[in-house]
């Protein structure tokens, strides 16, 4: 089975993660597939608009830290940076080559797809799964959308891709983290982190309808006004905020993997949600 579909309906490319059997938990074989696909709508010219989606119930779960299909000792061509294999390497540099390409870089080189893309989000939307979303321009959720980062429980501060404080008022952001509360899609519209929330049974005729809508206008117009507003964010700090947080991200992992079970503070999905519903 493909962990990652590609369609096309008329002016929009429809990008969907298909690893239903575990809530789209990410693994690096997703990661490739999904940069595959975003390259090949951007490349191609009938292409207007991207819309990303998950299928089943839920978005994406996050990073994959507990399936079978965990893949984190292979090696993939490598696409987002000059880092070298991480495969073969100790500690924090195999850690960090790791995570440079495949979340950081990966986030950031999706982020500047010259073209909307429109994340399309139902049921969970967690800590990678946030990274995702967040990379995409426009954000439509259902009302059963929720979203959440609770690794702080492990330690860390936040997932790789730092964009808490920019995509949320910082002090909902320090919420957010210190609590790893799940935000329910209404209240994530309040705060100004998605753009429409709409009933579970319309959230495809809604995003279509946006993603159509969108299509409309001239392409090198579209590409110009994301890359304008792209460049506003990063003025207000977020490429080299996220550049800074991703130190202490390692930091995290490190001091995690010199006094616990692993960089990970030996928390898999199991003891996360265990943890989770006895606070
Ligand atoms: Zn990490």
């Amino acid at each position: 089975m493909t962990v990652v579909r590609y369609e096309r309906r008329g002016p929009v490319a429809v990008v969907t993660m298909n690893r239903p059997e575990y809530r789209n938990a990410q693994n690096s074989a997703m990661t490739y597939a999904l940069d595959e696909a975003f390259y090949r709508a951007a490349a191609d010219d009938e292409v207007k608009v991207i819309v990303l989606a998950g299928e089943g119930r839920h978005f994406s779960a996050g990073h994959d830290i507990g399936t079978p299909g965990r893949d984190v000792h292979v090696s993939f061509e490598r696409k987002a940076g000059l880092w070298w294999d991480h495969v073969g390497k100790e500690g924090a540099e195999s850690r960090f080559a790791r995570e440079s390409e495949v979340y950081l870089g990966m986030c950031r080189r999706w982020r500047e797809i010259p073209k909307p893309t429109i994340a399309m989000v139902q049921g969970a939307c967690i800590a990678g799964g946030l990274m995702l979303a967040w990379v995409c321009d426009l954000i439509v959720a259902s009302d059963d959308a929720f979203f959440a980062d609770p690794v702080v429980r492990m330690g860390i501060p936040g997932v790789e891709y730092f964009a808490h404080p920019w995509v949320m008022p910082p002090r909902i952001a320090k919420e957010f983290l210190f609590t790893g509360d799940r935000m329910p899609a209404r209240r994530a519209y309040e705060v100004g982190m998605v753009n429409r929330v709409v009933p579970r049974d319309d959230l495809e005729t809604e995003t279509f309808a946006l993603a159509e809508k969108i299509a409309a206008m001239p392409r090198m117009g579209l590409a110009l006004t994301k890359k304008a507003v792209n460049q506003a964010e990063d003025l207000q700090g977020m490429h080299t905020g996220m550049d800074s947080v991703f130190g202490l991200h390692h930091l995290a992992h490190a001091h995690n993997a010199e006094t616990s079970a692993d960089s990970l503070a030996g928390m898999d999905p199991k003891s996360m949600k265990a943890a989770a519903d006895g606070s």
